[in-house]
């Protein structure tokens, strides 16, 4: 059993104010793997005293400094990373091989990108009589869920120690190891104490004290459209800034041009990669009538041909769904989807054969699916695509966008100027031409009722800088 009773305030592991428990369980076997404490509003006052006194200096810290810092934050980082991949596959479920060369793989990359940034980045300039400089915003607080746990710490915490600022972050209840394992790698690195600090808990006990909090300068949210909803609302009394990464129904388009075998592939793959709980999955398939029926033949196909599987087994599998009650809510969007009409071509209710124990789903598909359809535009998380036709290029751009999210779009065609005229009229922040990369330095983040916020590389700066011009 892990214990993970103390959070990490002011550089020491530290007992909460008031005693309250909660169990991590293991999405694959249902078993208690460790426990945590949920902390308090008066554990967040702890934490934001620190991060407050440590703010004083930390902020004045020169450039060379912090690139000193996060390098040795790199080299920590890869101390540990087996212990990191091992602790993400425990908490989520993701298999043992996808965490390694993957999810644990995102907090390298955040951290080394971080670093590249910073070595370029300018933080004063000249304009007419002033002196314009960016200077760290403050305190930020943190709010992450599970589903790409360390990605979500590790994009929001490298960029705000680059720019100077410091942290209290709550990382998700459900998937609390990885973050534990994070704040020891700090440790490791020599951060000065109160620069970072973790308190666990919920939503209610500790993401509310964050978002109200009158000593904390910034907010940044990744989770769910619901909840940067209520954390907005609750950090206007305090006008801080807010900055929110939330949910997609990403459109994954594919012409009548292409080489259908592969890019239909590719697009189921995608879509049920981390067993269909990645924001930015291409959940929509969104097929030229003209190759439609064949699309929808080797969708099924490849969705019949992957395997789930336990998250300590090597291999290429899915894993399962994080928690029973995110089970329950996706089995009720595949029965909904079913008595709504939308044909189901695999997959379907109920768990695979031979795994009673554990949230595994089936890789499901649905065909002759209309985008007004419950299925077609709430963001399932789990491994469930939809397949839409249309006719030509304008019925492609007006389905793929009629949806309130705005977060990925992915655009298959051998034909590089409809490429072109199609990327420029969605209406989402990343959109990909022929499974190009998105790479660390690239901005992450959407358009719509996906966030408002922009993450990765320089351009995840800007939320922790504010902006002073001095005249003379
Ligand atoms: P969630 O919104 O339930 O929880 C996320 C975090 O917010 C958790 O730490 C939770 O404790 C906290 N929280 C919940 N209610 C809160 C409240 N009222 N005040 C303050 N904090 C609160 O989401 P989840 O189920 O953990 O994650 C899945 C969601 O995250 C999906 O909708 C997914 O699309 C989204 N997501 C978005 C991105 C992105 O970058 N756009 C990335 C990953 C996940």
């Amino acid at each position: 059993m892990i214990d993970l009773r103390q959070f990490y305030i002011n550089g020491q592991w530290t007992s909460p104010e008031t005693p309250k428990e909660l169990a991590v369980e293991n999405p694959s076997t249902e078993e208690q793997i460790g426990v945590i404490s949920l902390g308090s509003g008066n554990d967040v006052d702890k934490a934001v005293i620190a991060a407050r006194n440590a703010f004083n200096h930390f902020s004045l810290s020169s450039k060379e400094e912090r690139i000193a810092l996060l390098e040795k934050l790199l080299s920590a980082y890869m101390n540990r990373y087996d212990e990191m991949a091992q602790a993400i596959s425990q908490e989520m479920g993701a298999p043992i091989d996808f965490a390694t060369s993957d999810q644990a793989d995102c907090g390298r990359g955040h951290i080394q990108t971080a670093i590249d940034a910073l070595k370029d980045y300018e933080f004063e300039h000249k304009s007419a009589n002033a002196t314009i400089s960016h200077e760290p915003i403050g305190v930020c607080g943190f709010i992450t869920p599970w589903n790409w746990p360390i990605n979500q710490i590790v994009c929001k915490v490298a960029p705000a120690l680059a720019t100077g600022c410091t942290i209290v972050l709550k990382p998700s209840e459900i998937a609390p190891l990885s973050a534990h394992v994070f704040a020891k790698i700090i440790d490791d690195a020599g951060y000065p104490a109160g620069v970072f600090n973790l308190v666990d808990g919920d939503g209610v006990g500790v993401g509310s004290a964050i978002s109200s909090h009158p000593d904390i300068d910034m907010v940044s949210f990744t989770g769910s459209t619901r909840a940067g909803a209520l954390i907005s609302k609750s950090a206007a009394d305090t006008v801080k800034r807010v900055a929110l990464e939330l949910g997609g129904k990403s459109p994954n388009i594919i012409f009548d041009d292409v080489d259908l075998e592969a890019v239909v592939s590719k697009g189921v793959l995608g879509c049920m990669e981390n067993t269909g709980q990645s924001c930015n999955a291409p959940t929509r398939m969104l097929v030229q009538e003209s190759v439609y029926n064949d699309a929808v033949s080797i969708a099924t196909r490849i969705a019949n041909g992957i395997k789930v599987g336990s998250s300590d087994k090597p291999g290429n599998h899915i894993g399962p769904l994080i928690s029973q009650a995110h089970f329950n809510k996706v089995q009720a969007m595949i029965s909904e989807a079913i008595e709504s009409g939308a044909t189901l071509s695999a997959g379907g209710l109920g768990k695979p054969e031979g795994f009673e124990t554990g949230f595994f789903t089936k890789p499901t598909i649905f065909s002759n699916v209309c985008n007004k359809m419950n299925i077609a535009q709430e963001e399932v998380f789990g491994p469930v695509l939809v397949i839409t036709p249309f006719k030509d290029e304008q019925e492609a751009i007006s389905l793929a966008n009629d949806s309130p999210y705005g977060l990925a779009a992915y655009i298959n065609t051998t034909d590089d100027d409809k490429a072109s005229r199609v990327a420029k009229q969605m209406r989402a922040g990343m959109v990909r031409i022929n499974w190009a990369s998105h790479y660390y330095s690239s901005p992450f983040g959407g358009y719509k009722q996906s966030g408002n916020g922009r993450e990765w590389g320089k351009y995840g700066f800007d939320d922790y800088l504010e902006t002073k011009a001095t005249s003379r």
